[in-house]
């Protein structure tokens, strides 16, 4: 069937992505962990699988929305895994935030299968998925991703290509997030000293988000950093710190001094060892300077 594509991966991107999908007119072979999750997709669009080898069988495209690199790298080489079925020619759309080179180790392995594997991170959160708003980064095979090309439109407002190094785009994603993860710091620090010094932090936000700093990380993530609002939780902070992780392998790699990712990732490190790994990165990051600043 033309339309029917694989899906691996419902947790919290995954979810609206497969809705969106679905919107577009696909029928999806999912498979999740917890299958469960699949209930809330619209049950005459899907067929829920067992398996990621199951979800991957007799289709020309599968996309993946894992959390981290090995248990992605479980999903397509383990036992059950998308290799054992995906066919030859087929693309495989790897959109989890993992390293460059799982990206690279993992497009060999599906070369050598005969298909293709293609990274398509992706920027926005949970609701920014739903609303079809998510920017979508990708590279690899040229012919790949063209083929790919109106799944990835389907998921957001822009489709941006990185050219045909695999692992281009992960690279961009990981310098992103790192972008966010020191832009959350930023904040937090910046609103606490507006808050100690006096002032309405949420005003403090307004001004900025609005003037100087007019740009859709400082206003959006600014609005919960002021208004304290944690939950409900789009990116938890185990798999933010798991990105700062990222960063920090590629900077020693590349031989890149990057001493703000070193403060981020000890942010995200003392908030995931307080146990608050399941809840969003903003806590992590709002909670963890006003905690320090005695607010
Ligand atoms: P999530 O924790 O909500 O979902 C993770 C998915 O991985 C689920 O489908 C879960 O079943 C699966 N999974 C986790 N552990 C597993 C295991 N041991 N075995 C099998 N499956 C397992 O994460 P999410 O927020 O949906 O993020 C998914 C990916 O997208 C991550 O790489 C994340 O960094 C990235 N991302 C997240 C956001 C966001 O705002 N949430 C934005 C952009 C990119």
């Amino acid at each position: 069937m033309e339309n029917k594509i694989g899906f691996i991966g419902l947790g919290n991107m995954g979810l609206p992505m497969a809705q969106n999908l679905i919107k577009a007119g696909y029928h999806l072979q999912v498979y999740n962990r917890t299958a469960a999750k699949a209930s809330a997709l619209e049950q005459a669009a899907i067929t829920v699988c067992k398996t990621p080898a199951e979800a991957s069988a007799n289709v020309q495209f599968v996309v993946s929305m894992l959390s981290e690199d090995e248990i992605l790298t479980e999903a397509v080489c383990g036992g059950d895994g998308v290799l054992k079925t995906l066919a030859k020619g087929a693309v495989h759309i790897s959109m989890s935030t993992i390293a460059p080179d799982t990206s690279g180790r993992l497009a060999a392995l599906h070369e050598a299968a005969g298909n293709h594997y293609i990274a398509s991170p992706v920027f926005g959160r949970p609701e920014a998925a739903a609303a079809k708003k998510l920017f979508v980064c990708t590279s690899g095979n040229t012919e790949a991703k063209a083929a790919a090309r109106s799944i990835l439109e389907a998921l957001g407002q822009g489709v941006y290509d990185f050219g045909e190094a695999v692992g281009a785009a992960n690279v961009l994603k990981v310098a992103g997030n790192f972008m966010i993860i020191a832009s959350l710091e930023l904040m937090a620090e910046a609103f606490t000293l507006a808050e100690k010094s006096g002032l309405d932090r949420k005003q403090v936000a307004e001004f900025f988000g609005s003037t100087i700093f007019n740009a859709p990380i400082y206003q959006n993530y600014g609005k919960l950093i002021a208004n304290k609002t944690y939950e409900p939780v789009g990116f938890k902070a185990k798999l933010g710190l798991k990105d700062a992780r990222l960063a920090l392998k590629l900077s020693q790699l590349t031989l890149t001094p990057m001493p703000l990712a070193t403060l981020a990732h000890n942010r995200l490190l003392t908030a995931v060892a307080k146990g608050g790994g399941d809840r969003d990165w903003v806590e992590a990051f709002g909670k963890g300077v006003s905690d320090d600043a005695g607010v």
